[in-house]
């Protein structure tokens, strides 16, 4: 039994087109409709077949729809919102994919009143972004944290954690603010610390740009990656979960501190155990499944 029947995604950027292929590989009978703001991504994703249907507004996309997920970024999700609450089946089901939880459930709700909201966050992506980077298996074994609203009926978020299951990945609970503080430090402030470094790297004037890029394997290449990351989605990250990632980062720049002082004084027992423990967590997540050995991070970037 399918957890839903007609599904719009609105933004068919990587993480709507992914969704759209992983339906069709997944739930193929799914009555699948798109909507982008940007008329160049829906000629992309009409000569894509993404969905069966594309449509010109937000509006006629969710006419009929029991699930539509915005795929927007997070600062435009209120204006995604906006643009579809007088075509909203009451019986519909809203849904996001936004990489910040608090705001976006605030915004949402403050845009759609009386609708039922379920709030998401697939943790998988990659550097790349727009309609032609999305693929099927990107959520495989990857973990979607859906963060209920309180006073939304649970058999909404049973049927979108069951949607993401459907899609190949595992589904936990949360609270939107906790989500927000455990994905300050896995994935905001390690976005935050590549982008400096690249920056730093690319404003030395004593070190030329070639000599930085003929020699980044020595580690750097791993942080450029990262720091390729879409600029609009990850502005709106730090702007949205301000808070979380200022007090994460205020913890970095204290144990940053200390690793100064322990280099400085020659204190090579601390550097010693720190870097011992560090390893320790890099074994865990492969052995958990969350990455696997490779040299390129095992990413696909179909
Ligand atoms: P993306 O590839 O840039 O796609 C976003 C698409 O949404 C673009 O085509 C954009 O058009 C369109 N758009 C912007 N405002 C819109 C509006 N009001 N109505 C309709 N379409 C609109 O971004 P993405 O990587 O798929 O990210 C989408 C969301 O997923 C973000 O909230 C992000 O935080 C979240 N997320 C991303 C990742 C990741 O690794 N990328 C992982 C998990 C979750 P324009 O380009 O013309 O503005």
């Amino acid at each position: 039994m399918l957890p839903f029947a007609r599904v719009t995604i609105i933004g068919l950027g990587l993480i709507g087109s992914s969704i759209a292929h992983a339906i069709r590989a997944n739930m193929p009978t799914v009555r699948l409709t798109g909507h982008d703001a940007d008329p160049d991504v829906r000629d992309t994703a009409i000569r894509l077949q993404l969905c069966d249907d594309i449509a010109d507004t937000a509006g006629a996309a969710v006419i009929d729809a029991d699930l539509v997920i915005l795929c927007v970024p997070v600062g435009a999700m209120a204006a995604a919102a906006a643009a579809l609450r007088d075509d909203l089946s009451p019986e519909a089901i809203v849904s996001d994919v936004g990489s910040c939880k608090e705001e976006v459930a605030r915004v949402l709700v403050e845009a759609l009143p009386g609708a039922t909201i379920v709030p998401a966050h697939p943790v998988a992506g990659t550097e790349r972004s727009g309609p032609e980077a999305g693929f099927a298996t990107l959520f495989q074994g990857r973990w979607c944290i859906v963060t209920p609203i309180e006073g939304m009926p649970e058999t909404a978020t049973e049927r979108v954690s069951d949607f993401w299951r459907k899609l190949g990945a595992e589904v936990d609970l949360m609270a939107p603010d906790h989500h927000d503080r455990v994905l300050a430090v896995t994935s905001h402030l390690p976005h935050l610390i590549a982008y400096t470094i690249v920056g730093t790297a690319s404003d030395l004037e004593e070190v030329t740009q070639s000599e930085v890029i003929k020699y980044s394997a020595g580690g750097f290449r791993d942080f450029t990656r990262i720091a390729a990351s879409d600029p609009t989605m990850w502005r709106d990250v730090f702007l949205s979960n301000r808070e979380a990632v200022l007090d994460m980062l205020q913890r970095f720049s204290e144990d940053l501190s200390s690793l100064q002082r322990a280099i400085r004084w020659g204190k090579g027992d601390e550097l010693f155990d720190l870097f011992t423990r560090t390893r320790a967590v890099r074994r865990s997540i492969i052995e958990q499944g969350q990455d696997d050995a490779a040299p390129d991070f095992g990413r696909s970037h179909e």
